[in-house]
């Protein structure tokens, strides 16, 4: 597996190439956009970790770039920046996971490993479950063809549920997610918003989609 990371901070850099050369990994550096670009476009990678504030060139425009070429190679973002906005840009711009610095090694371990097993952006940017489709570029849903209608924050929920099927979601890690709120905050608003969710995409079918995993959290999956 051939990873190439694009961060101008050295240190970090150097840190995150020697654990992953220690973990398995070919790894190749880019100091800044451009380079990275570049380099991405010369060769096959399997994933990139690219940091967003690059010279010459900042992550969301090496990210756009590529997905523009159609280049879906595999990307994490890293983001020094803790905002909901950033995430969904990221997302929309077409990048596979993100990681909030400063992070465990151990996380960033674990989210490759992840996304490495599963498809790219692209193939997870159409989500089929049942009669549902999810296009995550263009912000739709419908059900058996039907366009539902959903604001901003119950879009990103229901994504964040069916991106990960059948993995159960606390109402804490959803709290933080899609709301950015910390965990002690009142996790209330989750359960209000599922039930709306519910409302528009699950209670006139038949196939439930959404369920609930009492005294854990949410799910998504087809059941039936
Ligand atoms: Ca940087």
């Amino acid at each position: 597996m051939r990873i190439l990371i694009i961060e101008d901070e050295t240190k970090t850099s150097n840190f995150l190439s020697k654990g992953l050369k220690e973990n398995g990994f070919t790894v190749d550096t880019a100091c800044n956009g451009i380079d990275g670009l570049n380099a991405l476009e010369q060769n096959s990678y399997d994933l990139a970790i690219l940091d967003i504030m690059l010279p010459l060139l900042d992550g969301w425009s090496v990210l756009s770039t590529l997905r523009n070429k159609d280049i879906q190679t595999r990307v994490l973002l890293l983001t020094a920046r803790d905002s909901i906005e950033d995430r969904v840009k990221g997302l929309e711009l077409g990048a596979d996971d993100y990681l909030v610095k400063p992070f465990a090694f151990s996380e960033l371990l674990a989210r490759i490993r992840t996304l490495l097993r599963r498809g790219t952006a692209a193939e997870i940017q159409k989500i089929q479950c049942a009669d549902m489709e999810i296009d995550a570029i263009k912000h739709r849903v419908t059900r058996k063809g039907v366009r539902i209608d959903l604001t901003p924050k119950e879009f990103q929920l229901l994504l964040l549920l069916a991106r990960h099927p059948g993995e159960v979601f606390s109402r804490t890690v959803i709290a933080e997610q899609i709301w950015d709120m910390n965990f002690d905050s009142d996790t209330n608003v989750v359960d209000v918003a599922i039930r709306r969710l519910r409302n528009k995409v699950d209670d006139s079918f038949e196939d439930k989609l959404i369920h609930t995993i009492r005294g854990v959290g949410y799910a998504f999956e087809q059941r039936s």
